[in-house]
Order: C-alpha cells, then sequence, then structure tokens
C-alpha cells in the first residue's frame, strides 16, 4: 500500500489552558506537532500532553 500524499495531514496541538490563561504572561503556548488521518479523524483532534508552561498535563487540542 503505497502512501499517497494528501491522506496524512500535519497538525498543531495547542495547549488550551496557556490561550485562556491571559493574565499570565507566558513567553509561549505549549505546541505539539502530529499527524492525523482525514478519512478517520474528521473532527478537531484532542490530547491530553504535558504542558510546560502549565507544569502539567493540560487538554491540547488542534489549532489551524
Ligand atoms: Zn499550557
Amino acid at each position: 500500500m503505497a502512501s499517497k500524499k494528501g491522506v496524512r495531514l500535519i497538525i498543531t496541538l495547542e495547549c488550551t489552558e496557556c490561550r485562556s490563561n491571559n493574565n499570565k504572561r507566558t513567553p509561549g503556548v505549549s505546541r505539539y506537532t502530529t499527524t492525523k488521518n482525514r478519512r478517520n479523524t474528521t473532527a478537531r483532534l484532542e490530547l491530553k500532553k504535558f504542558c510546560p508552561n502549565c507544569n502539567r498535563h493540560t487538554v491540547h487540542k488542534e489549532i489551524k
């Protein structure tokens, strides 16, 4: 099964806690890049990842 491009998408997951935490001036938002299969996953991905800014595991959501 040869892999053709266009099926696996590279997406970015961003920490939702960092984004809603605007009162705390953080230098950046924790981001992870991963891939997903567009055919299997049409909805936005949500994964629990370790965020170095929040210093704990938080929900990371897919962003554009
Ligand atoms: Zn965070």
